[in-house]
């Protein structure tokens, strides 16, 4: 029996941090990557709740910046990656690709190794949700800070490969600006076209784009279609490997 999606809320923090809630009791929720304690505490406070587990993808300061002072504050158990423990809060369970962490009864999250934007960095799958941290967001993928074209072009096959219906929430809201990217790399998109004019209403209206399922993270991302020859061709890199694809997308995309 496939989990369903959890229920899951948003708080924003920094300048464009997503710090995902995921409800694993009534009073109880676990947050993902928690880079401020803060607006953590006051969504706690507001819902009358406190943490049962601190979920963090990557080492980076705005993604574990708020660990210590929640933990302290609201309790939970830290976890994370163990090839980053030595750069990470002090963990209570260290995970690898493949452990399953009970977040609750019939809930599990499953974490994928997926090394790239930094060579510890894991993702959490929750039933049909996917926290992506800093390797996928929406229409665009994390800047390889540590790991290879190789390694992040493989971690986000392993990303592709998840059912279309799995729902992306990322660490960050970039979706429209890597819209914009996605048009000036190949204008000849009229979908994708159409796609960005409903997330610009949907970000007029206070709303975050994000989750979006993954499908169209397949359609529409030129970082997950470094495979396709269509694609290649439009951007004058017919002959190339998807790995030499993807990293030349990534090039152009630290460029723009
Ligand atoms: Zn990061």
């Amino acid at each position: 029996m496939p989990q369903p999606i959890p229920r899951v809320e948003p708080v924003l923090a920094g300048r464009d941090n997503i710090l995902w809630m995921i409800a694993t009791a009534p009073d109880r929720y676990a947050v993902v990557d928690p880079g401020e304690a803060d607006p953590v505490s006051r969504f706690l406070a507001r819902s009358g709740a406190t943490l049962s587990h601190l979920l963090i993808t990557h080492h980076h300061g705005d993604h574990i910046g708020g660990v210590e002072l929640l933990r302290q504050r609201h309790g939970g158990q830290v976890v994370g990656s163990k090839a980053d423990a030595h750069r990470l809060p002090p963990l209570d369970q260290a995970v690898e690709d493949g452990s399953r962490i009970p977040l609750a009864e019939g809930m599990i999250a499953e974490v994928m190794s997926v090394p790239g934007h930094t060579l510890g960095h894991v993702a959490y799958r929750v039933g049909e949700a996917l926290f992506s941290g800093d390797t996928l967001f929406g229409f665009g993928c994390g800047r390889l800070f540590e790991g290879t074209p190789a390694q992040m072009w493989h971690s986000l096959c392993r990303l592709r490969a998840l059912p279309d219906d799995t729902r992306l929430f990322a660490g960050h809201e970039y979706t429209l600006a890597n819209l914009d990217f996605v048009i000036d790399l190949d204008p000849d998109q009229s979908e994708t076209r159409r796609l960005r004019e409903s997330f610009i209403a949907l970000a007029d209206a206070g709303r975050l784009t994000l989750p979006h399922p993954l499908l169209l993270e397949k359609r529409h991302n030129p970082f997950l279609r470094a495979d396709d020859p269509a694609l290649a061709a439009r951007l004058g890199l017919s002959g190339q490997s998807p790995t030499q694809v993807f990293a030349a997308i990534r090039e152009r995309r630290n460029r723009y």
